[in-house]
């Protein structure tokens, strides 16, 4: 059971229509689906807060239920709630990871909100999707495994790199696994709640994440206290394989 993180078919339709045009370069995606029109009164912000696929105890003993009710309710909720009071009065595209991808389209006093807020809710809705309770997660496809074998040196290393960019990022942030714009896996990591999908710059994005591992310290500080490490251990302990090399040949499409 599964609840998709965004409107994938939307995204696709986008991903279809760059492709159709190759001049176009990925990182030109907001051009391709403004994220804002002409502003309207009294529109409420098209966001919500989508549940759980599964229940707050399901992944234990690798994250506990009230580490994942305060996670989900009140972090991941409040972001929601601020993303679309930053957005009211405006009138934008209800597919977040298209919205996060073109932050330079809306008016410069919502960006830093759109930034944080709608980071936060497109990071955290890919990430519930993307850990499965023990045991169910599956194994990568073949086509993930021969891919992981290409550009990371395996499943193994690519655990590995996957931690080691997650011990490294300082405060708070993603290691992430993501496809770049030329169909090759890597391994990034990102500050706060900015996304992969922003870029290092309006002219370049760091990929399509298929995995991410949030190591703020609201993620894992009730169970692990400070052993930031023994999370990101648990974690790709409980990550869904099945969800992951979904996304992954959604990328490569
Ligand atoms: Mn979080």
């Amino acid at each position: 059971m599964t609840t998709p993180a965004f409107d994938r078919r939307s995204f696709l339709a986008t991903a279809a229509a760059l492709a159709a045009v190759p001049s176009i370069p990925a990182s030109a995606l907001g051009q391709a689906t403004p994220a804002v029109a002409t502003p309207a009164p009294e529109v409420e912000g098209p966001f919500v807060l989508p549940p759980l696929p599964y229940a707050h105890e399901a992944l234990e003993p690798a994250i506990d239920a009230l580490t994942m009710r305060i996670h989900h309710e009140k972090h991941h909720g409040a972001y929601v709630k601020n993303l679309n009071a930053a957005l009211k009065g405006l009138k934008v595209t209800s597919n977040i990871d298209a919205l996060i991808a073109d932050i330079e389209s809306l008016p410069a006093d919502k960006r830093t909100a759109v930034r944080n807020n709608g980071g936060g809710h497109a990071n955290h809705s890919l990430f519930w999707t993307v850990l499965a309770p023990p045991g169910t997660g599956g194994e990568p496809s073949k086509e993930l495994i021969a891919a992981l074998d290409r550009d990371l040196g395996g499943l193994a290393k690519a655990k590995e790199t996957l931690s080691a960019t997650a011990m490294s990022r300082f405060g708070s942030g993603w290691s992430w696994l993501v496809v770049t714009k030329d169909k090759k896996l890597a391994i990034v990591s990102t500050p706060n709640q900015d996304s992969p999908l922003m870029g290092k710059s309006a002219a370049e994005t760091m990929g399509t994440p298929i995995f991410g591992i949030d190591v703020w310290e609201h993620a894992y500080y009730l169970k692990y206290q400070n052993l930031r490490a023994d999370y990101v251990k648990a974690v790709l302990g409980i990550a869904n394989w099945n969800e992951i090399s979904k996304r992954f040949a959604a990328a490569m499409a």
